[in-house]
């Protein structure tokens, strides 16, 4: 039985209960399931505490009833978290799993009435996870479960890496919540006038500096959203990029510059968005035109939603929305439609195949057409090579963006902006 002693009190208690009650459990290859019980509080919310006291225990007996002697059901590791320990040479792990999941779709009898409880499962075998200790194994099932509640899904399965790409996450988040004062930083990419190549304004990317290393969004931004200290940050990046679009059309004679800056649906959702961008314009004395805000086209964002409401709110002060990475989405004819949209930004990987794919260039065509014809000017993005030029200006384009005019600089490194 060397393999079943662990450090986990709670592993301890239960494999010494099983034993007193005269069964044993020695599995060749452990697999372990954890059942988050009510993961979300949503029948806690629904009915009072009186009723979660006996979610654990109810959710216990029914996924004993569930498996029956396939597997030991223990407590788990926290309340409302219970156990499944068998063998994987024994029981194929999908069966149980999915025994489990057929049980939990039925209402569990609480105090005299039936409720139905939503729950998520994590699943981890000495297989896949690369080890026979049932504490890692539990704590591995409980990291998937935690990918589970966290993608929507019923079930995950633990691989070998898990637990270390959960623990890099949080060392991330925290690092993280310790920069959002100081270690972000702007870089600025000119926006030009495709006729002219004039710089007309700038698009604000994010940089962190984390650890003598500067890391551009995809290395951060995830975990800035499911954090939501995308908030803090974007309220600092709006205004720090309005004070330098303010400090380059100090005195400017050739027409003021736009600040272009990129807003998830997460930050169009925040209430204190519009009144922090009010402020920021105020202060600067800058007209609200100079803020271009940048919306993707991936971002799905509801109709009617609190976000749609900012995004109408901020049209109506004047600054100028845009859809980003037009081509990339679902959504962008609708978009287009029902949002107040003055600008529409192609993305790269469409504009990079108007040379080779003939169906991309007159869908990209359209683009223009129907843009052209609803007043809203279009950028085409990450043009490289001036040989694009030609033809994208064929298609109607009126603004470009792309390594070939300027690559994302700090400002510092901008002459005459
Ligand atoms: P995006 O809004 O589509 O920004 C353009 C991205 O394409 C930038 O990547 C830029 O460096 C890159 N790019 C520009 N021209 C070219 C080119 O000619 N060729 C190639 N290969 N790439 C080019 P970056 O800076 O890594 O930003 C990635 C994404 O992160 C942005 O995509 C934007 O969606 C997001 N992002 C950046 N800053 C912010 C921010 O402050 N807030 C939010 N919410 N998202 C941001
Ligand atoms: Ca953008
Ligand atoms: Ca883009």
């Amino acid at each position: 039985m060397s393999e079943l002693q662990s450090d986990e009190g709670f592993l301890a208690d239960g494999l010494a209960a099983l034993a007193a009650d005269g069964r044993s459990f020695t599995p060749s290859s452990p697999g372990v399931i954890l059942v988050v019980l009510d993961h979300s509080g949503g029948l806690i919310a629904a009915r009072g505490f009186r009723e979660a006291e006996t979610i654990g225990s109810a959710g216990l007996a029914a996924l004993r009833t569930a498996v029956g002697d396939r597997a030991v059901v223990l407590p788990g590791p926290l309340d409302r978290a219970p156990v499944v320990l068998f063998d994987t040479d024994v029981h194929d792990p999908g069966d149980l799993v999915a025994a489990l999941l057929d049980h939990l779709a039925l209402p569990l009898e609480l105090s005299g009435e039936a409720h139905f409880v939503q729950s998520r499962v994590g699943l981890a075998t000495a297989a896949a996870v690369g080890t026979t200790d049932l504490g890692d194994l539990v704590h591995a099932a409980f990291a998937a479960a935690h990918v589970a509640m966290e993608s929507g899904v019923l079930v995950h399965e633990a691989t070998d890496s898990l637990v270390a790409e959960t623990r890099r996450e949080a060392t991330l988040r925290t690092a993280m919540a310790r920069a959002v004062r100081g270690d972000f930083e702007l870089h600025y990419q000119p926006i030009v006038d495709l006729t002219t190549a004039r710089v007309l304004g700038y698009e604000s990317l994010l940089r962190w500096r984390s650890e003598g290393e500067l890391l551009a969004p995809p290395a951060f931004l995830a975990a800035a959203e499911e954090t939501s200290l995308i908030l803090p940050i974007g309220r600092v990046g709006t205004r720090v990029a309005l004070g330098q679009a303010a400090r380059w059309n100090e005195g400017r004679a050739d027409g003021p510059l736009f600040m272009s800056v990129n807003y998830s649906a997460r930050q169009l959702s925040d209430a204190l968005l519009l009144p922090h961008v009010e402020r920021v314009l105020d202060e600067l004395a800058l007209s609200a035109s100079t803020l271009w805000v940048e919306i993707t086209e991936r971002d799905l964002i509801n109709f009617g939603s609190p976000a749609t409401r900012t995004i109408e709110a901020l049209a109506e002060l004047g600054c100028v929305i845009c859809v980003d990475d037009l081509g990339t989405g679902f959504a962008a004819l609708r978009y287009l439609a029902d949002l107040p949209v003055s600008v529409a930004k192609v993305d790269r990987s469409l504009v990079c195949a108007v040379g080779e794919d003939p169906s991309i260039r007159s869908i990209v065509g359209a683009v223009c057409d129907i843009s052209r014809s609803l007043g809203i000017e279009t950028v085409a993005e990450g043009i490289e090579h001036e040989d694009q030029i030609p033809q994208l200006r064929e298609l109607g384009f009126t603004h470009a963006q792309g390594f070939h005019f300027g690559r994302p600089a700090p400002a510092a490194d901008l002459v005459n902006p």
